[in-house]
């Protein structure tokens, strides 16, 4: 079993990005500029947008990260929106989800400049990823891709699945794994909470995708010796032997699923740092468009 190390790739390819900058900038490109909407305080949120905004200083990014009180209404985050839009110093723009229920996340994505949407959740942005024209990639499966890309493992003809549809990781990993480029080439089956006999269709995957959101999910029963495995879930369980209290873990029973694997990411340390540089990538992507813009 080898585990796929978020935290390894990821340095690897900031590495990259931030070489890609100071070349970027000694021919005269400005720093790519992310700017962060936060509303509210969930703890969760802030630690996302606290490593997103601390990649930025790694990276030479400038980032920008308003906060707002929860009680703005969606008209004024909306204005505030149109404002980052407007922002010619701006190249790339992330809302923190969720908002709060009185607030319509599509609205508020809606609002975005597809030109900045390095999120990629516009209906702009995944309308041509499923049309396989270029695009800023959702953040989570593009790092995904990126790291199936770094362990060259190659998924061409091997039958993935899918736990979980929504459109910022579930649905938009299915379409990126059966794109006919690689890493891609795989025939996917898309699974959610009205799958039936789920343990069954996942007992034929070579590789299981869990984005489900709830914590040792995908048990050792549900997995096929030599199964690829990859846990996108993030969710917080009390542990008495933490200081905190609590901890990190994935949608996958790690413990039990680990051994059957030819390959599985570990939480933390596995999606997650990969879900940031697919965003920084899209940024650095967001800041050269621009710029070609500007000057043709
Ligand atoms: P959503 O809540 O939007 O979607 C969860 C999906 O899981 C839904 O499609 C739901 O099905 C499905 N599901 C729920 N219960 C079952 C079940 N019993 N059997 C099969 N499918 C089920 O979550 P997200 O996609 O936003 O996130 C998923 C997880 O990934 C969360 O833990 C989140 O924190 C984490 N995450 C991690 C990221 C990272 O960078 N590592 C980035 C983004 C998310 P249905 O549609 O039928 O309700």
């Amino acid at each position: 079993m080898q585990i796929l190390d978020g935290t390894l790739v990821s340095a690897h390819i900031k590495e990259q990005i931030k070489q890609d900058v100071i070349d970027w900038q000694a021919t005269g490109g400005k720093k790519p500029h992310l700017a962060a909407i936060l509303v509210g305080n969930n703890p969760a949120s802030e630690a996302y947008v606290g490593h997103k905004v601390k990649s930025c200083a790694e990276l030479g990014f400038e980032s920008t990260l308003l906060r707002f009180d929860p009680s703005i209404t969606e008209t004024e985050l909306i204005a505030e929106v149109k404002k980052l839009n407007d922002n010619a110093d701006v190249d790339g723009i992330l809302v923190q989800l969720p908002l709060p229920n009185h607030i319509s996340g599509d609205n508020i994505i809606n609002t975005i400049d597809p030109a900045k949407d390095v999120d990629g959740f516009h209906p702009i942005s995944q309308g041509k990823m499923m049309l396989g024209q270029p695009t800023f990639l959702p953040a989570t499966p593009y790092g995904i891709m990126l790291m199936l890309e770094h362990y060259n493992i190659d998924v061409a003809g091997m039958h993935c699945v899918v736990i979980g549809r929504s459109n910022i990781v579930g649905t938009p990993m299915t379409i990126l794994l059966s794109r006919n480029t690689k890493p891609g080439n795989a025939t996917v089956t898309l699974t959610h909470s009205r799958t039936k006999n789920l343990a069954e269709i996942t007992r034929t995957a070579d590789v299981i995708v869990a984005a489900i959101g709830k914590p040792f999910f995908v048990t050792a029963d549900m997995v096929r010796p030599g199964a690829i495995v990859i846990d996108v879930g993030i969710n917080r369980i009390d542990d008495a032997t933490k200081k905190s209290g609590s901890r990190l873990v994935g949608d996958v029973d790690y413990d039990n699923v680990a051994p059957l694997c030819s390959y599985i990411t570990p939480v933390p340390k596995g999606v997650g740092p990969m879900t940031i540089c697919g965003l920084m990538m899209n940024t650095l992507l967001a800041a050269k468009q621009k710029a070609s813009v500007a000057v043709s």
